[in-house]
């Protein structure tokens, strides 16, 4: 375990913005857990839980805390007559698990190649990627309960996945330490989203898990900005649901606004609204703009500071409202939304 003070936040996210963090405190064991927390609680402290930050604004002021920066290492794989169960801990690279069970000829995660984040991270928003979101596959969530200091193992009901959403995105006091899943030796590639479809059209291979995930890393280098130069957390807002009707009351003003049937609703791609209906594609606001390729990904420049991303992306709310009245929400958290003390 290593402790160290004063550490600027815009190393520890990928949007590079943000003051400094009081103390981190690197996870590598489930050992280091109880340990780091008696130092947090010794300095009185709150904490909150990072992986590779990638999902996270960290603010100028920084965080008068701790951070526990996950890093538990271990991919463990045991193969039954009819699937596998992987069991992966926290801090490993969610990429990494995704090629890891590739190389295996595993079925399930090829859709969800590229990911940026942690393992730990992925159930927090459940993520999802090309017609596949993680819930699909996911048996068991482990966690340390840290008001009672014990272990809790969620099976995948009690975990509360709906879009983007989870249990852990509001309840702090959970420590993710591994997920198990259950991935198949045989499968069919899910290619309904267009971009794979297209793919598979230019006769891209895409009869493996191997296959998928690279083209699927492919589509994503196009949509992403390089992060060896610029600060980005990936899509910064989440797609809006909204109701039939509301849905209705809007295509009378935009005729062409794509939608996806949901269970609560119908999604809109808010990239659609920002490109087609605002003109926001490459608009910029200081050091911060929303990438050419793909305006739902807010990048900062180097020298943008959290407030200036904070401006952008208020200016994107307010700009989206009042042309569709839809209240769109950030899937980037603020730091201090999920800490605990
Ligand atoms: P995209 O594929 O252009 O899709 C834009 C929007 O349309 C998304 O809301 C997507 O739903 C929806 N959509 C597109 N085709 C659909 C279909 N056939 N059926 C149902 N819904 C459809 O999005 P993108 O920005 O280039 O991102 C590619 C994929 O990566 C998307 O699935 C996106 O959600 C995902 N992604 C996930 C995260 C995350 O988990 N945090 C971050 C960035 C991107 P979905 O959002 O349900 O896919």
């Amino acid at each position: 375990m290593e402790v160290r003070e004063h550490v600027p936040l815009s190393k520890l996210t990928t949007l590079k913005v943000g003051g400094e963090a009081l103390l981190v405190v690197t996870i590598a064991s489930l050992d280091d857990i109880g340990v780091g927390l008696a130092q947090v609680r010794e300095r009185n402290l709150s904490f909150v839980v990072l992986g590779e930050g990638s999902n996270v604004l960290a603010s100028d002021e920084g965080y008068a805390g701790a951070v526990l920066l996950m890093r538990i290492p271990g991919i463990v794989i045991e193969r039954n007559q009819h699937n596998a169960l992987v069991r992966a801990a926290a801090g490993v690279s969610w990429d990494e698990l995704v090629r890891a069970v590739a190389e295996e000829g595993l079925w399930g995660l090829e859709n969800l190649a590229g990911i940026p984040g942690t393992v730990g991270a992925a159930p927090v928003q459940n993520i999802g990627a090309y017609g596949i979101e993680l819930e699909r596959v996911l048996v068991c969530v482990d966690a340390i309960d840290v008001r009672t200091d014990t272990s809790v193992t969620f099976a995948r009901d009690a975990c509360g996945f709906s879009y983007r959403d989870s249990r852990f995105k509001h309840e702090p006091w959970l420590i993710i330490t591994h997920i198990t899943v259950c991935l198949a030796y045989a499968g069919v590639p899910q290619i309904g989203y267009s971009d794979l479809h297209t793919a598979h059209e230019h006769g891209e291979d895409l009869g493996s898990p191997r296959a998928i995930g690279q083209t699927v890393r492919n589509i994503r280098a196009q949509k992403f900005p390089d992060l060896a130069v610029y600060g980005t957390a990936g899509s910064f807002f989440k797609n809006p649901i909204i109701s039939q009707n509301r849905f209705k009351e809007l295509t009378k003003h935009y005729g062409a606004l794509p939608s996806f049937p949901m269970e609560q609703g119908v999604k809109i791609p808010l990239a659609y609204i920002l490109d087609k209906i605002l003109g926001l594609r490459g608009y910029k606001h200081e050091h911060t703009f929303l990438f050419g390729n793909q305006p739902l990904v807010l990048v900062a420049e180097a020298g943008a500071s959290a407030h200036e991303v904070d401006t952008l992306a208020q200016e994107i709310e307010k700009k989206v409202v009042e042309a569709t009245g839809i209240s769109i929400e950030r899937e980037v958290r603020n730091i201090h939304t999920h800490e605990w003390k």
